[in-house]
């Protein structure tokens, strides 16, 4: 082990051994993992990607807004990419290594008077994330300024584009492919006015203020709408299931689509309340739901 520590270090990285989970998560929850690693570049982040995938499980994340790892300790490494965050502007393409947050693109773009992204402004993930995810807000989806990624395939760096990513409601190819690692996306952007740009910006934060429990740790939506007009907060709030609890863990009072931690919540109240709320879901609607964030 030792051994397999010392080699992280050397080709550049962070590292930081049984760290717990919940300091990185924006729900507060997750157990130890062997080793969270933060590769300093791009570069230290493929060579070790390269070492590790002959020794032990590996899993890529950004900004952990989306998942829910378990409680118990898990014998697995973790690759932040919070350190691979280089943008560049050229005309109307944004260069972004997958590391960078989607806030500081949205910011950026908008102080370069580039359109495209103010729909995205709240989202509090990372460009790898939110192309994984196909994330989106308010009719706008990430794959819709997506030009290419470049993605490392556990042996090369490919290019490929949206055609080849199979990009529908929060799924994308790398959701199913999970030796798909995204290192880089570009994008396209249109030139537009700052001042109006800034002002919709601002419009989108003030709906998510107003609408979601932002005060509190959560991982966002827990679950996909099922179809177009099967509104899933809706449907549980109608259910009575607003300010319902397990443990710590709370059907949000604000938006019942979000699941909060009051405090204390484990991954095993979570998981249980997320059955609870499918199965009422089933039994009066006869929907099936699927959950949005990625549970471990
Ligand atoms: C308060 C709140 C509001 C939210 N609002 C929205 C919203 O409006 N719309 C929306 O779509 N989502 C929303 N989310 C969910 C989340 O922010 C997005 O899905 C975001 O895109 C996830 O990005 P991330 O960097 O946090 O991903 P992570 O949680 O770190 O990872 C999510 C998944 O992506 C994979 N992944 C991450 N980076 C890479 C990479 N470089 N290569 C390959 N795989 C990768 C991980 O392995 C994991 O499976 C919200 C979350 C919160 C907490």
């Amino acid at each position: 082990m030792e051994k397999i520590f010392e080699k992280l270090l050397e080709l550049g990285n962070d590292v930081k051994l049984d760290e717990k989970m919940e300091y990185h998560t924006s729900f507060r929850i997750g157990g130890p993992v062997k080793y969270f690693i933060i590769p300093n570049t791009l570069e230290s982040f493929v060579s070790t990607y390269n070492f590790l995938k002959k020794i032990m499980e590996i899993k890529v994340v950004g900004k952990c807004t989306n998942i829910l790892p378990s409680d118990e300790k898990m014998n697995i490494a973790i690759l932040s990419t919070e350190r691979i965050d280089r943008i560049e502007f050229k005309n109307d393409i944004v260069l972004c290594e997958s590391g960078v947050p989607l806030k500081k693109l949205c910011l950026e773009s908008m102080e370069n008077s580039l359109s495209g992204f103010e729909k995205a402004y709240g989202i509090p993930g990372s460009v790898g994330g939110a192309v994984y995810m196909n994330a989106g807000a308010y009719g706008w989806v990430t794959a819709e300024n997506i030009i290419y990624v470049e993605a490392f395939d556990g042996e090369k760096i490919i290019k490929l584009f949206p055609s080849e990513m199979e990009f529908s409601y929060r799924n994308s190819i790398f959701r199913k492919k999970k030796e798909l690692v995204i290192l880089r996306v570009a994008f396209k952007v249109i030139n537009g006015d700052k001042e109006k740009i800034k002002i919709k910006m601002n419009e989108i934060l003030k709906r998510r203020y107003t609408k979601q429990p932002l005060e509190f740790p959560s991982a966002g939506s827990v679950f996909k709408r099922p179809r177009e007009d099967f509104y899933v907060g809706t449907a549980i709030e109608n259910l009575g299931l607003k300010g319902y609890a397990i443990g710590d863990a709370q059907v949000s009072e604000k938006h019942a689509g979000f699941i909060i931690n009051r405090g204390n919540a484990k991954a095993e109240e979570v998981k249980k309340l997320i059955e609870y709320i499918k199965n009422k879901i089933k039994n009066v609607y006869n929907v099936n739901l699927e959950t949005e964030i990625e549970i471990w």
